[in-house]
């Protein structure tokens, strides 16, 4: 929560609630997902807080977003430099394994290829899932 302090952006319980629900969540949910489990706690909150809760996060650096399905923004609190499985049936976006991300070194933001320099990388893999491998076949 000393994160939260020094965007300067004010502690509300709300924002703590998406704070505390994005910590070391691995699921990578949309705001939709994030308004739906926390607005039990939060009767009152609206989904533009939410939503304007996650994108000064986003300005603050503290989430990443990702752009992977258009119009519906997927957040992840992990903002290192790191890759994604992504299931095109169920939407299930997974962290690429770190054994296997992809030249990694070539692709920090200390990078150059092809004489650009390397600002941010976003490499999608897209398939099927375990299970829904299992249920199409
Ligand atoms: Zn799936
Ligand atoms: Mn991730």
């Amino acid at each position: 929560m000393e994160k939260l302090k020094k965007t300067g952006m004010k502690q509300t319980p709300q924002r703590l609630a998406i704070m505390h629900h994005l910590e070391g969540n691995k699921c990578h949910p949309s705001a939709e997902d994030i308004y739906k489990s926390i607005s039990p706690k939060f009767p009152s909150m609206s989904f533009a807080t939410v939503y304007n809760t996650l994108e000064n996060l986003k300005d603050h650096g503290l989430i990443k977003e990702l752009t992977i399905e258009s119009g519906k923004k997927r957040f992840d609190p992990d903002t290192s430099d790191h890759h994604h499985l992504i299931c095109v049936k169920c939407k299930k976006i997974v962290d690429l394994p770190q054994e296997i991300q992809l030249q990694q070194k070539a692709l920090t933001t200390a990078g150059v290829i092809k004489g650009f320099r390397i600002l941010s990388t976003q490499i999608n893999i897209y398939g099927l899932c375990p299970e829904c491998t299992k249920t199409s076949s």
